[in-house]
């Protein structure tokens, strides 16, 4: 498994944000669901080494959180919520940059590559202040994607996009998908329908649901994801 979780707590002062979680993820997208305040967040950010843990373990593609966070990093492509990029940068310049941190030998041609598969093309030599957000996400995505790691942490990629925009996002996903392990986490239960092979739902810092979209929906009557996701999680 690219991804394999522990027990893993996060005690932020006097509160659990994340509570004793178990998990497994391997090659597909995997939709990491919950209400606000749930421990999406807090989980990828311990699973990419920005913070660390209170206690529990996980590996990423093999190496632990903890004590090969390099190698973590290596593995790991990482989209947080906010997206925060380097805004008075050229798309093209900002990549180029990313590759620098990477070190990667041939930055130029897979530079090309990622511009190609992100749709970025057109826009590569406009600075990021000039972009939508649309094509903001997007350089995030390609930032996250540059180094072609094995497994992405994506949180909440595709808030405030318009529809259009969404449907090329959600594409670029499910392609990554067909080889790469994605955590998507998404508000939006149309989109894990649209992109992800399994579900996890967590509510409180604990995971309530831990199986394939189609498990989950037949062993809930058939109900929608939406009526599913409310039912455990409004408590
Ligand atoms: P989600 O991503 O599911 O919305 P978070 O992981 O951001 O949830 O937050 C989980 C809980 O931990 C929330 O109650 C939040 O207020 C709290 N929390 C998150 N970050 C911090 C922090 N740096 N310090 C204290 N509490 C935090």
């Amino acid at each position: 498994m690219s991804i394999s979780v522990q027990g893993l707590t996060k005690i932020y002062g006097q509160q659990k944000a994340v509570d004793n979680i178990t998990f497994d993820a391997g090659p597909g997208v995997l939709g990491f669901l919950g209400p606000n305040g749930a421990g999406k967040s807090t989980t990828m950010k311990m699973l990419t080494c920005f913070i660390p843990q209170t206690s529990g373990a996980a590996t990423v593609c093999g190496f632990d959180i903890s004590k090969q966070p390099l190698e973590v990093k290596r593995n790991i492509g990482y989209l947080p919520e906010s997206n925060p990029l380097y805004t008075e940068m050229y798309v093209k310049e900002s990549l180029a940059f990313v590759a620098g941190i990477h070190k990667l030998h041939a930055p130029e041609k897979r530079i090309a590559e990622v511009l190609e598969q992100t749709g970025l093309g057109p826009e590569q030599h406009k600075k990021i202040n000039q972009l939508s957000k649309g094509y903001r996400q997007r350089v995030g995505l390609a930032q996250a994607i540059l180094h072609n790691p094995q497994v992405l942490i994506l949180d909440e990629p595709t808030s405030g996009l318009d529809p259009n925009q969404l449907i090329g996002i959600r594409q670029l996903i499910t392609d990554l998908g067909k080889t790469k392990t994605i955590v998507l986490s998404t508000h939006i239960m149309q989109e894990v329908e649209a992109v992800c092979n399994h579900v996890i739902i967590i509510n409180k810092g604990n995971i309530v649901a831990n199986d394939t979209l189609q498990n989950l929906r037949k062993n809930n009557n058939n109900k929608t994801l939406e009526t599913i996701f409310i039912g455990l999680t409004n408590k």
